[in-house]
């Protein structure tokens, strides 16, 4: 399931530092939409474009290329290749954006990248509009707020924090004229979506927001729920002849490899009958993927890194393989939710905990997605060992070995928390580390 959470309301209420850390806490991605407006106010002032002509604003978005990155959850904004983000943090900046936002044909550039995003990923997306006008079918909506004062408060706390000059009337003042400017334009005003739930943060720590956005989201949807989508047994089965073919192409890359690796597979008594299993090997050989699955007979899904798909010639055969797209430097929640999906329609998914081929032959530690994917799927692990000796004249021997299933229970995810995700995920590589001698 993607998780579109909307998050609308004035500026200073909290918005950005609490939606960074819902979107920390259940592993989606944090969306922060006033960037984009800031971005197009800087590319106007440091092009010299008097912020009040209309048509000069309208004519700098032709040369303005706005992009969107993520890096280790962080947003990060482009102004045509160059970083911006903290550029765009400035007391002028956000006059300047809120007179920007409010001319219709700038908001209408930025519409189709904000729902392209919410598509895509998992998100929590913090505007003015999101629940109104960008996504009026979000999951859930909800409308943070806190008095001017309050605001006004914390936003010159954090001024003074900085070291920055600062003085609480002008900041309240830019407050009431900002709220002035939002919520008086024709075009996408401030406001409460009718099915918004509406939070006051007047008086609450971050811990407290947090908890009442986290259970907004828990009630509204249901994004947190700890009942696996499927039982193994229940859940659908890959059709016969896909079976059939799948059956015959591993074959004859067995025997191929057979002649090439002197090739071993072991364990295979040990695999559960069809599908819908996690199958978790350690990663050296780029033909990882192949050495593994043919010795299984339920054909699988793959994570591939996003790269591959950019080399035009091998997608066809990587779909083939119902390999799908992973953006690795990031936690990426979309190609979580497809892994899921892949085992719900009761394929195996083969996921490499390590996440990229061992450099020395050593297991690595391990990503948390493994155990993100059995707690979303309630699927069963099956560890697998890869090893690989260089024999005489540098001929590879690899020998395959499945190890019994960790059933579901045994991993003990009960929720969403990053200590129980670790400790699967130990016992998912250990188990690993046991089979490819390499603990
Ligand atoms: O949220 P932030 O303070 O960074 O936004 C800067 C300005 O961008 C706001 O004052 C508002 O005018 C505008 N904005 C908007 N719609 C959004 C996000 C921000 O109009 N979705």
């Amino acid at each position: 399931m993607i998780l579109n959470c909307a998050l609308d309301g004035p500026g200073g209420a909290g918005k950005s530092t609490i939606a960074r850390e819902v979107a920390k806490r259940l592993g989606i991605v944090y969306v922060d939409t006033g960037a984009l407006y800031r971005t197009l106010a800087l590319n106007c002032l440091r092009k010299g474009i008097e912020i009040s002509s209309e048509d000069r604003v309208i004519e700098s978005l032709a040369d303005a290329n706005i992009e969107l990155s993520y890096l280790d959850g962080a947003q990060r904004v482009l102004l045509n290749g160059e970083d911006v983000s903290l550029q765009i943090r400035t007391a002028e900046i956000s006059m300047a954006a809120s007179s920007v936002s409010a001319i219709p044909r700038v908001r209408e550039h930025l519409i189709d990248m904000q729902r392209d995003i919410a598509a895509k990923n998992s998100c929590i997306m913090d505007g003015r509009d999101i629940g109104t006008v960008i996504l009026p079918n979000a999951d859930v909506k909800i409308f943070l707020t806190a008095s001017p004062e309050e605001r006004a408060r914390r936003r010159y706390k954090e001024l003074c924090e900085r070291n920055e000059a600062a003085d609480y009337e002008v900041v309240l003042r830019e407050i009431n004229e900002r709220d002035y400017n939002d919520s008086h334009r024709k075009t996408a005003p401030l406001r409460q979506a009718e099915d918004a739930v509406l939070i006051d943060t007047s008086g609450m720590g971050i811990e407290e927001a947090v908890e009442s956005v986290i259970s907004v989201i828990r009630e509204k949807t249901d994004f947190f729920s700890d009942e696996p989508i499927a039982p193994a047994a229940s859940r659908a089965v890959v059709s016969r002849p896909r079976v059939f073919f799948y059956g015959i192409i591993r074959w004859i890359v067995l025997i191929y490899f057979k002649l090439i690796y002197n090739f071993k597979l072991e364990g295979r008594q040990r695999l559960p009958q069809g599908g819908g299993y996690i199958i978790a090997p350690n990663h050296l050989h780029w033909a990882d993927p192949l050495f593994v699955a043919v010795g299984i007979r339920c054909p699988s899904s793959y994570m591939a890194k996003e790269s591959l798909f950019k080399i035009k010639p091998l997608v066809p055969l990587i779909k083939a393989f119902h390999a799908f797209p992973v953006k690795r430097e990031q936690s990426d929640r979309s190609a979580l939710m497809t892994a899921v999906s892949f085992i719900s329609r009761g394929y195996n998914l083969t996921i490499f905990p390590e996440g990229t081929r061992s450099k020395d032959g050593r297991l690595g530690r391990g990503k948390s997605g493994v155990a993100f994917i059995a707690s979303e799927s309630g699927a069963d692990v099956i560890p697998v060992g890869i090893r690989i000796e260089k024999k005489k004249w540098h001929r590879k021997y690899v020998t395959v070995e499945y190890g019994s299933s960790i059933p579901n229970s045994e991993l003990k995810i009960t929720g969403m928390s990053a200590s129980q995700m670790r400790k699967a995920r130990d016992l998912i590589m250990q188990r690993i580390g046991e089979l490819s001698r390499n603990v």
